[in-house]
């Protein structure tokens, strides 16, 4: 049974919680949001305070490493910070209960670690439970600020929602056990008008041990509560605003993407992590759920609202322009490819064996070339390779990549695309295998100045009205 509430699921992540004045925001955001949701309800999941997990996880490196004194008294800063929000956020009457329950948690974490000093071969199970603290005692400090700012909310452990398997570290959810069990756990609350506050990147297994959902867990855990609860709007709280047009350290001008696409924000999501993860937000594409990305320090502006292509409103075909430094290209000849079948799979394999991700490819009859991001395995992987033909390695590269849907079916954009940048050498060009991206490769000393002008073609030359208007008169052939 799924509740007919349609809340709006608010995530805030680190660095929107990372001291009591970034509390006192979120607490201003939510209450303003639940004033505008009224009856549709508001569930509220936030992250560790920035820098807790890493502080966590160094501990228990530490214990493993016998120093479990030393790893206890790492965390003492960070316990810190949580009291301090408390005393400064929770109302005098909730102080005490909420600064005991840190103090419980500074003792049970002492315990933990000297269990895992003992026996480190427990390290998967106690690093989940060890880390599982700095998400918890976000959401239970936010839910007495909350409360004490009229918000009327109440802590829920995420463990008893989200439920999984016990891979731990980087667990999947069970997608129907995880329904029910949020169902359950939050609709009685939002039809009484309490706004649930749960910490997420954790969950549980079925046996009720603690998991967790990989780093950056947190927006996954926002997309399996909003498609559990069927929410009408998922947003992600973050200190960026939305995804941008261009990376605003090299392009001045760049501005915020008013609506993207899901298959426009996965292309995008390579090229930083600014931008959701495509698995992080498949249970919201599977129910067509909105996601919101929004800036909790300027939570006026309304960010990137990214959904299902049919209900973008955009004209533009190009919504963004996305690098990465850093890329090595491979190529591959060999004249045994032609004409024969099964040497793909081969090449294929010796990356597998050497377990790096390969990201763009493009092939000709005797040839294949490829990027790589990571490069840390080269040495065997090009052993390998020059078993199959002739290896030529560019390295210091940078992948562009124009996004937008429309690419491919609009006329003349690989033509405003390569005329702009006569005079760069590109490397390797690949378009097709995704409608919404064209992706090629440059030297990385050219990368910013491709993008500049790129940005300025597409962005910065017509407004989006007056390119509308002359795509409406057929005179714009790059806009719908
Ligand atoms: N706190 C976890 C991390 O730093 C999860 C999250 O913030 O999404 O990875």
């Amino acid at each position: 049974m799924s509740t007919t509430i349609n809340p709006i699921v608010m995530k805030f992540g680190g660095t929107s919680v990372e001291d009591a004045n970034a509390f006192r925001r979120v607490c201003e955001i939510v209450r303003a949001q639940k004033a505008k949701a009224r009856e549709r309800g508001i569930v509220v999941i936030v992250s560790a305070m920035s820098k807790v997990t890493d502080a966590l996880l160094t501990s228990v490196e530490a214990a493993i490493a016998g120093e479990t004194h030393a790893a206890t008294e790492s965390l003492e800063n960070q316990f810190a910070r949580y009291v301090t929000v408390a005393r400064e956020l929770a109302h005098p009457d909730k102080v005490a209960t909420v600064t005991e329950a840190i103090d419980k948690a500074r003792d049970e974490i002492a315990e933990l670690l000297a269990t895992l000093q003992r026996q480190p071969s427990a390290r998967p199970l106690i690093q989940d439970v060890v880390v599982s603290y700095g998400e918890r005692l976000s959401a239970l400090v936010l839910a007495a600020a909350l409360d004490n700012h009229g918000a009327n909310a109440q802590y829920i452990d995420a463990r008893r929602c989200i439920i999984t398997d016990e891979e731990h570290g980087r667990a999947t959810p069970f997608a129907e056990e995880t329904d029910n069990h949020t169902t359950r756990e939050l609709t009685p609350l939002l039809t009484q008008n309490i706004t649930p506050v749960l910490g997420g990147f954790i969950g549980s297994s079925l046996s009720g041990a603690t998991t967790t959902l990989g780093r950056g867990g947190s927006d996954y855990s926002a997309a399996l509560i909003g498609a559990a609860l069927d929410a009408s709007e998922i947003q992600i709280w973050t200190d960026v605003t939305g995804v941008m047009t261009a990376d605003p350290r090299i392009v001045p001008r760049a501005r915020t993407v008013p609506f993207l696409s899901y298959e426009e924000a996965a292309e995008l999501a390579y090229f930083g992590a600014k931008v959701l993860h495509p698995k992080t937000i498949q249970p919201a594409i599977v129910k067509a759920i909105p996601v919101r990305v929004c800036n909790s320090r300027v939570p006026e502006e309304a960010g990137t609202l990214i959904r299902r292509e049919a209900d973008t409103q955009e004209h533009r075909v190009i919504k963004s322009i996305a690098h990465k430094n850093g890329i090595t290209v491979v190529r591959i000849t060999a004249a045994a490819m032609l004409g024969t079948y099964g040497f793909m799979r081969q090449l294929f394999e010796v990356f597998e064996r050497h377990r790096t991700p390969v990201d763009v490819v493009t092939t000709s009859e005797v040839s294949v070339s490829l990027t790589l991001d990571d490069t840390a395995r080269l040495p065997g992987i090009l052993e390998d390779l020059r078993q199959l033909g002739r290896v030529e390695i560019e390295d210091k590269r940078a992948i562009i990549c124009v996004v937008g849907a429309g690419i491919l079916t609009t006329r003349g954009i690989a033509t405003q695309v390569f005329r702009h940048l006569e005079n760069i050498t590109i490397s390797l060009i690949s378009q097709g295998a995704s409608s919404v991206n064209l992706t090629f490769v440059v030297d990385e000393t050219r990368a910013a100045e491709a993008v500049s002008r790129l940005h300025h073609t597409f962005f910065e030359t017509y407004g989006l009205d007056e390119a509308a208007d002359l795509a409406a008169r057929g005179e714009g052939e790059l806009i719908r």
